[in-house]
């Protein structure tokens, strides 16, 4: 499927643009840009537990599509990972890193440009007094990202395979997307931890995502064949 042979991003309304820039001149309001988070292992990658081997990296279905369709509505695209085979001794920091480029390049390659990736390293198992404020269900890493990056979360979305995705995303002030596959076993339910939608694979996250928000802009109709699904 080739999403850049569809419409291009809608040009912004009339007035539009010069109002945004009055206001960032007036009155600097942190967290302008909207972003999708992305749970990376089971969500955006296949999960293959402990991997830190960029060329085992396999997306899952339309996970290049749905980040191309995203990227072309400016969205700014965030890994937020648990990778505890840190804190385990499973593999390095410097692993963990080359594990990040080898993802960035693959995105580059498909031209999706990555615009953070942020890993909690810690683990419960290594540490009996475990406390970190950015393993998912805590939403510390979204939070670190909104402020590098200047993103506004409550425009936010985070899209996860598991119901401690969720819970980052809603503590995070964000709306949240299940990728309903089959990887939750738990389904331990809170307020926090019920999704807003559940999806079935990225691009069906990344669909909904647009329409949404072109709802919330406005604009009447989507443009071509995103429509939701049935
Ligand atoms: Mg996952
Ligand atoms: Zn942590």
């Amino acid at each position: 499927m080739a999403l850049t042979d569809r419409q291009p991003t809608p040009p912004p309304r009339a007035g539009q643009l010069p109002l945004v820039q009055a206001q960032r001149e007036d009155n600097p309001t942190p967290g302008r840009r909207r972003a999708v988070f992305l749970d990376k292992d089971g969500t955006l990658v296949e999960n293959v537990p402990y991997n830190a081997d960029p060329t085992r990296l396999r997306f899952t279905p339309y996970a290049l599509e749905a980040l191309t369709l995203l990227s072309a509505f400016d969205y700014t695209l965030v890994v937020v990972t648990n990778q505890p085979g840190v804190a385990l001794g499973r593999f390095d920091q410097r692993a963990l890193n080359a594990l990040e480029q080898g993802l960035r390049e693959l995105l580059a390659a498909a031209g999706v440009t990555l615009a953070g990736f942020y890993a909690c390293p810690h683990a419960p198992a290594a540490d009996p007094n475990f406390a970190c404020a950015c393993r998912k269900p805590a939403p510390g890493l979204l939070f670190a990202a909104a402020e590098a990056l200047d993103i506004d979360l409550a425009r936010s979305w985070m899209v996860g395979d598991i119901l401690d995705d969720i819970e980052a995303g809603r503590r995070a002030g964000c709306r949240t997307l299940l990728l309903d596959v089959g990887h939750e076993t738990e389904w331990r339910y809170a307020p926090q931890r019920v999704p807003h939608a559940r999806v079935r694979d990225l691009f069906d996250a990344a669909r909904l995502i647009v329409a949404r928000d072109l709802d919330h802009t406005g604009q009447e109709e989507l443009p071509c064949a995103w429509t939701l699904g049935a």
